[in-house]
């Protein structure tokens, strides 16, 4: 006979710290809430791991950044939970569940009962073993998900440089990315080695592409695209000394990074709840379509996305935080709240630039913006519609303004004139309406009345240079904030 909680949730990741402490905001009871995580630490922000723990200057490890330290909230290490009296079970991997049972079955042999369940297992690294390369179990071939990872992959940095070697990446995507940029932090020259013609292919164009290979590469940063690793050679002792790609070519290298996707762990619950997308079908409370008494938040999540009319897992980690929120809120109030309604949004931070995505890339993507500044953007517009919206170097307000066009969708005419405008376009949109009254001149007339003009050139070029000033400090504001966040 095992311990019972009134809710269990299921993973100690990021989605399963911003639910305890919205269970906490809602004044859940000592004793009623249960987190069961494989992991041995509390709960953290994840995209931590490659934007500050691989860093060789001024890294950032646990217990740096427990969540919810990623929205500015306060961190929570152990201690918080116990405070709160959450029974955090860390080191323990359920490896059965009954959602008829409303039971989990542990590692360990425990069976823990729940009246409700949050599923926020998240995912794991897709290996190269699953596509039959073999020595890619050694021990200088590394990924990327958990902390363990990061701790593995901080040591094998190390070994690198030691002997002065060299790396390669492989794949692509912003794990690829991310983790370039941190071995060329470590001293460690970098290839990367992806199939697609461009880096980052599911969100970048060939354009925006090219703006950070070519930043990349002139850090030294080498790109084989359109070609794969076929194999690996090993030496006696099983290290990896070579990745043959398909087409021959053979580079030696000292440290293998790997980044090819994840798939979501949803495995214990296959054939028990439905499925979609990969993920655990919720609806707009992110509760299980199939089992009432189950909710699924954050990558393992397929929900409706209300404002596209469509069912979507996103592996973001924005939607993980708001996601656990929403589930959190739906139990707390017996799912009196209303249907989760959220804009995509996804970022990245890799050496010194910073970019934020928000909506959908779909349609004509309109580029604006000067790469030369490392200040430019894109707008996607689909069916006279602009959905989403991508910025490079932009300040707090820019990406406030960007959110909010994505969020709007606005009709958009003239694509040129949207591509002139840029910037321009999504802040009007957002600007309340003094503001523009205030870059009118006032006249006043002969009967003490005051008329609007339109004010003169020089007065347009001061504004702009005001905005731009404005820009500028909230930039730098935001530059030194940013440190802290995730
Ligand atoms: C290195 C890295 C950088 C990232 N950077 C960004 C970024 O810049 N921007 C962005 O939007 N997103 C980023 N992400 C993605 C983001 O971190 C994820 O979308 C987010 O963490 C998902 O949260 P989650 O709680 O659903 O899953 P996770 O945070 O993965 O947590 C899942 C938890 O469940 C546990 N678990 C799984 N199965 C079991 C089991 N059977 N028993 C017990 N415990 C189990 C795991 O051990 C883990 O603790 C990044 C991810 C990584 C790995």
């Amino acid at each position: 006979m095992g311990r019972a909680f009134k809710v269990v949730v299921l993973g100690g990741g990021t989605a399963a710290g911003y639910a305890a402490s919205e269970f906490v905001k809602l004044g859940i009871h000592h004793g009623d809430l249960c987190i069961i995580s494989e992991e041995s630490v509390a709960p953290y922000e994840r995209p931590a791991l490659s934007k500050g723990y691989l860093l060789i200057e001024g890294a950032a490890w646990l217990p740096a950044f427990h969540t919810c330290v990623g929205t500015g909230e306060e961190r929570h290490m152990t201690k918080w939970y116990k405070d709160n009296g959450i029974e955090l079970v860390l080191g323990t991997r359920v490896k059965a569940a009954d959602v008829r049972a409303r039971t989990l079955l542990t590692a360990a042999g425990e069976t823990i009962s729940y009246k409700f369940l949050v599923i926020a297992t998240g995912a794991r690294v897709l290996k190269l073993e699953e596509f039959g390369v073999t020595g890619a179990d050694a021990h200088n071939v590394c990924y990327l998900r958990d902390v363990q990872d990061a701790a593995h992959l901080v040591d094998q940095m190390a070994a690198c440089r030691k002997v002065e070697g060299k790396a390669v990446v492989i794949g692509g995507g912003y794990i690829g990315m991310e983790c370039a940029a941190a071995l060329h932090g470590n001293h460690i020259p970098v290839t990367m080695v992806f199939p697609e013609h461009h880096c980052m292919a599911r969100l970048f164009t060939p354009e925006i592409a090219a703006f950070y290979e070519t930043y990349y590469g002139k850090k030294g940063v080498n790109f084989i695209k359109g070609n794969v690793m076929a194999s690996f050679e090993q030496d006696e002792f099983g290290k990896v000394t070579t990745v043959v790609l398909k087409d021959g070519r053979k580079i030696a290298v000292d440290l293998v990074v790997v980044g090819i996707g994840i798939h979501p762990n949803v495995d214990l619950f296959e054939g028990q709840l439905a499925m979609e997308k990969g993920g655990i079908r919720v609806d707009g409370k992110m509760r299980s379509v199939s089992n009432h008494s189950v909710y699924a938040v954050g990558d393992v999540a397929a929900f409706p996305l209300k404002m596209y009319g469509d069912v979507r897992r996103l592996e973001h980690v924005d939607h993980a935080r708001k996601s656990a929120a929403h589930a959190v809120q739906a139990i707390m109030s017996s799912n009196k709240v209303g249907d989760y309604d959220y804009l995509p949004y996804f970022y990245s931070r890799v050496f010194t630039l910073s970019w934020q995505f928000y909506g959908e890339n779909v349609g004509e993507c309109i580029l604006f913006g000067d790469h030369a500044a490392s200040k430019f953007g894109a707008f996607w517009v689909h069916k006279g519609q602009l959905v989403g919206a991508f910025l490079e170097g932009g300040s707090k307000a820019e990406y406030a303004a960007l959110a909010r066009a994505a969020r709007q969708r606005p009709t958009v005419d003239d694509t040129r004139l949207l591509a002139m405008e840029g910037m321009g376009f999504a802040m009007a949109l957002t600007e309340p309406v003094p503001p523009r009254v205030s870059l009118m001149s006032s006249i006043a007339t002969a009967d003490g009345h005051l008329f609007l003009t339109r004010p003169p050139s020089w007065a347009i070029q001061v504004g702009a240079g005001v905005a731009v000033g404005v820009a500028f400090v909230s930039l730098a504001f935001w530059y030194g904030r940013r440190k802290k966040r995730w």
